[in-house]
């Protein structure tokens, strides 16, 4: 990673993920000083993926860490700045955007919000207390720590059970609870789970509360049909519930959904002339990696000729 002394660019990209990184190759290629702004691992979250099956050019797949690290590459290699902070906030004056970070402003012409979305959150006792302590939102990051141990994952989506087949690997065994009696997840993941020994279904069930004290030990569930309560044991607690648009930074700033999404025109401009946005965090993003991409080509190629104007 670079983090140049520079604080102007022509090109200012929020967010490391498929769709950042797709508009940085864009843009440091037409030979716009660009800069893209990280806070956490660049690559974004396909790198939590075991398996990236579905982006063209990987016939037999490619984990979504090396997919994450190629993009770096690629980006790279045309000169892209990329620098490790959080973007707090987004302010317009009249001949610039300012980009407000926790390592200074940086100005740019143009920016590109591809800041994607994080985890959402149960919000039931004992998840904050006992996160990193058998709570994750990662399997990717954390299933190692859980070899022959019971856990549970807590949703029914396809995040979810990408959760469950990557802890399968390493899990006794993995109990998925999703509050619904089918899961959302897409009809191959469905099978792959089903057809994995280790996984088991809770249906119609939720999660009360997370016990234990300095580890997780145990979780309180409901069956929402009956109303009956019961207790699971598990050192282990996975939290694939959906998704939060990480656009905190811009409200007040751009019009967003109810959801907190941003709204976008097919060549992904936002309201305000020079702001585009791209990948997970637009309104109605199918939210695929390879449509992030297109989405960051797409907003690199519009912002060049905004700059061009
Ligand atoms: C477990 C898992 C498996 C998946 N499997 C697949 C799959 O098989 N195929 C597929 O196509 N898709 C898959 N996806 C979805 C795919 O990862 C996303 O659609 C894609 O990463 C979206 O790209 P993005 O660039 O829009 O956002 P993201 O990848 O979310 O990247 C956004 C980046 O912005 C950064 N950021 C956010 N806020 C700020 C801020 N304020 N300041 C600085 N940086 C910020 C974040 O740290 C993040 O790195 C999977 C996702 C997960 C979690």
């Amino acid at each position: 990673m670079t983090a140049k002394a520079k604080k102007d660019y022509e090109v200012i990209i929020i967010g490391g993920g498929p769709a950042g990184l797709s508009a940085g190759i864009y843009t440091s290629r037409s030979r716009l000083s660009s800069l893209l702004i990280e806070m956490g691992v660049v690559g974004g979250r396909i790198t939590d993926a075991e398996l990236v099956e579905n982006y063209p050019g990987f016939a037999e797949g490619v984990s979504g860490a090396e997919l994450g690290q190629l993009m770096q590459k690629q980006a790279a290699k045309y000169g892209l700045n990329i620098v490790n902070a959080e973007v707090t906030g987004l302010e317009l004056k009249k001949d610039k955007k300012v980009v407000k970070t926790t390592k200074g402003n940086f100005n740019a012409k143009v920016v590109i919000i591809a800041s994607g979305s994080e985890r959402g959150k149960l919000g039931i006792p004992g998840e904050k207390q006992l996160t990193g302590k058998g709570v994750s939102y990662c399997a990717t990051c954390d299933a190692p720590f859980f070899k022959e141990k019971p856990v549970a994952v807590v949703g029914g989506g396809n995040a979810a059970i990408s959760e469950a087949l990557h802890l399968a690997k390493f899990a006794s065994h993995v109990i998925v609870i999703h509050r619904r009696n089918q899961l959302r997840a897409t009809r191959i993941m469905e099978e792959k789970a089903r057809a994995e020994a280790k996984i088991e279904f809770l249906w119609d069930t939720v999660a009360e509360k997370i016990e234990g004290k300095d580890e997780v030990k145990r979780l309180k569930l409901r069956q929402v049909k009956t109303g009956k309560q019961s207790i699971l044991d598990v050192t282990g607690v996975f939290v694939a519930v959906g998704l939060k648009p990480s656009t905190d930074f811009v409200k007040g700033v751009l019009p967003l959904d109810k959801a907190g999404y941003i709204i976008t025109s097919d060549r992904m401009e936002t309201k305000i002339p020079g702001i585009f946005a791209a990948g997970d965090i637009r309104q109605h993003s199918p939210r695929q990696a390879i449509t992030a991409a297109g989405d960051g080509a797409t907003a690199a190629v519009f912002a060049e000729k905004f700059l061009e104007l």
